[in-house]
C-alpha cells in the first residue's frame, strides 16, 4: 500500500521540478494525493476538509528549497502540520500530587476498555505505583470477570461491587473509600460501554466522574472504527468531558487517522496506543510516528531526500562543465566553499585525500587564512566582477576599491586574482583530461 501511495506522490509532484515557490497552481495535484491519503488512513471526512484548507494556507507563499520541488516541500509541510495538530510531542499522564492519581476508562463496549485498564494498571505498576483497578461494569458480568484475571496474573488488585444491585457510581465511591484507607496511589476505573453511543451511558459516565473527580478520563477508541471515530469523540467530549484518549489495537492494518479526528476534534491528546492483545502491548503515543503512519511517509519522505541528492549530483555536473569550459567564476568558487565547509574543515578533508597526510597543521592553517582572505575579497566584489573575473584584471581601480574594501593591499588583491585565473586554467587541463602544467589552488 505505501509502495502505491508514494507512487502516487511521486507522480503528482513531477514536472514541478524547477519551480521556486509553492502556488495555488503547482500544488493542487500534491494537495490531492494528500486528500486521499488522509481518507485512506480513515481521517474522517470534515476534519480532512478543515486540514487542507489550514495546509493550503500555510503552504502557500512558502521558498522551495533548492532540491526540494512544490510536491515535495508540501508533503513536508503537511507532516510538520500533521505532528502539530497531534501535539508535537507524547503527553504524559496527568498525575495527582497530593492525592491518589483517578483514571476514568470510557469507551465503547469491545474498544478495549478492560485490556487498557489491565495495561495501564501494570504500566503504572512498573513505575512503582500502588494500583487498584476497579471494576464497574454492572451489566457484563464477564468484563468484571476479565479484569479480576488479568489483576490476579499481574498483581493487580481488582475492587468489585460488594453488593449485587450497587449503581456503578456507588462502586466508584466505595473504591475510592478503599484507595484512601488503603494507600493505594493509582485508581483506574473500568466502566461499562454500550455498542453504541447512548443516553443512559452518557449519563452514568457523568455520574461516576462527578463522584470520582477523576485527573484523567480517557476514551479509549478501536483504531479499527475509522471514520466513526470523529462522532464517538464528539460524543463522549460534549456530554461527559475527556482528557485525552487511548487509541488501540493499532497492531493491526489500520492506518491510525482516528488519532488525527480525536485531537481535531477534542483539542485533546492521545496519550498511549494499544499494539496488541498482551497486557504487555501497551505503549506511549508518539505524534511523528502517527504521522507518518497517516500518510504513509516512510517512503515519501524517502523521495524527498532522494530528490536533494540528485540535485546536488546535477549541481556537481554543472560545476564539471563550468570547469571544462572556463567559465568557474568567484560565485561558484564561493559555493564550493560552502560545500567544503559543511563538509566538515579543510584540515580535515585534505588529511583524507592520499598522500597529503604529510601537510602539517601550520600549512593547513595558513591554506585557511588564504582562504578566509579571498572570501572576503570576493565580498567586495559586485556581481560583474564576480561572474567575469576577466574585467578586474582589465581595470585596476576595481582593484584598488575591493583591496580598501576588504582591508587589504592591492598587491592582496592582484596577487588572488592571478591565481585564480591560474587555477582555472588548471583545473580546465585537468577536467578536459590533459596533465596540468602548472597548478595550485590560491592559497595552497
Ligand atoms: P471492552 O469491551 O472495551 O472492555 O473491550 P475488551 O478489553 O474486552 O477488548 C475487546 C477485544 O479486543 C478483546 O478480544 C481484546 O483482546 C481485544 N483488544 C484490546 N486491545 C487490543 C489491541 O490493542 N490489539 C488487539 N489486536 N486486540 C485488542
Amino acid at each position: 500500500m505505501f509502495d502505491e501511495l508514494s507512487s502516487r506522490f511521486e507522480d503528482a509532484v513531477k514536472g514541478l521540478r524547477g519551480e521556486a515557490k509553492i502556488s495555488e497552481n503547482n500544488i493542487n495535484d500534491a494537495l490531492k494525493e494528500v486528500k486521499r491519503a488522509l481518507l485512506d488512513a480513515d481521517v474522517s471526512l470534515s476534519v480532512v476538509k478543515e486540514f487542507i484548507t489550514d495546509v493550503k494556507d500555510k503552504a502557500i507563499g512558502e521558498e522551495v528549497v533548492r532540491g526540494v520541488n512544490p510536491g515535495q516541500k508540501f508533503i513536508e509541510v503537511v507532516n510538520k502540520e500533521l505532528i502539530k495538530i497531534m501535539g508535537n510531542e507524547n503527553s504524559p499522564l496527568n498525575e495527582n500530587e497530593n492525592s491518589p492519581t483517578v483514571i476514568l476508562m470510557a469507551g465503547l463496549q469491545g474498544a478495549g476498555k478492560t485490556t487498557a485498564t489491565g495495561k495501564l494498571g501494570l504500566y503504572l505498576k512498573e513505575k512503582d505505583k500502588k494500583v487498584l483497578l476497579v471494576a464497574a461494569d454492572i451489566y457484563r458480568p464477564a468484563a468484571v470477570e476479565q479484569l479480576k484475571t488479568l489483576g490476579s496474573q499481574y498483581e493487580l488488585e481488582v475492587f468489585s461491587a460488594k453488593e449485587k444491585n450497587s449503581k456503578p457510581e456507588e462502586i466508584a465511591k466505595e473504591a475510592l473509600n478503599f484507595a484512601n484507607e488503603n494507600d493505594f496511589n493509582s485508581i483506574i476505573i473500568d466502566t461499562a460501554g454500550r455498542l453504541q453511543i447512548d443516553d443512559s451511558m452518557m449519563s452514568e459516565m457523568v455520574r461516576i466522574k462527578e463522584v470520582s473527580n477523576p485527573d484523567e478520563v480517557l476514551l479509549v477508541v478501536d483504531s479499527m472504527i475509522g471514520q466513526e471515530a470523529a462522532d464517538l469523540t464528539k460524543s463522549f467530549h460534549e456530554k461527559v468531558g475527556i482528557t485525552g484518549a487511548i487509541l488501540t489495537k493499532l497492531d493491526g492494518d489500520s492506518r491510525g487517522g482516528a488519532a488525527l479526528s480525536i485531537r481535531k476534534i477534542s483539542g485533546k491528546p492521545i496519550k498511549f496506543i494499544g499494539v496488541g492483545e498482551k497486557i504487555e502491548a501497551l505503549q506511549p503515543f508518539h505524534p511523528e510516528r502517527m504521522a507518518s503512519r497517516i500518510l504513509g511517509m516512510g517512503d515519501v519522505l524517502t523521495l524527498v531526500e532522494k530528490a536533494q541528492k540528485e540535485v546536488e549530483l546535477a549541481d556537481a555536473e554543472a560545476m564539471q562543465k563550468k570547469l571544462q569550459e572556463a567559465t568557474f567564476d568567484f560565485n561558484d568558487f564561493v559555493k564550493q566553499m560552502r560545500l567544503i565547509k559543511r563538509m566538515g574543515s579543510l584540515g580535515g578533508l585534505i588529511k583524507l585525500i592520499p598522500g597529503m597526510n604529510k601537510i602539517d597543521d601550520g600549512m593547513i592553517k595558513d591554506g585557511e587564512d588564504q582562504l578566509k582572505k579571498i572570501e572576503s575579497m570576493i565580498s567586495s566584489m559586485t556581481l560583474e566582477e564576480k561572474q567575469k573575473p576577466e574585467v578586474l584584471a582589465a581595470q585596476p581601480s576595481r582593484r584598488q576599491r575591493i583591496a580598501q574594501g576588504s582591508g587589504y593591499e592591492a598587491k592582496d588583491v592582484d596577487k588572488v586574482l592571478a591565481d585564480f585565473q591560474r587555477m582555472r586554467g588548471f583545473m580546465k587541463q585537468m577536467s578536459n583530461g590533459g596533465m596540468p602544467g602548472m597548478g595550485g589552488m590560491p592559497g595552497m
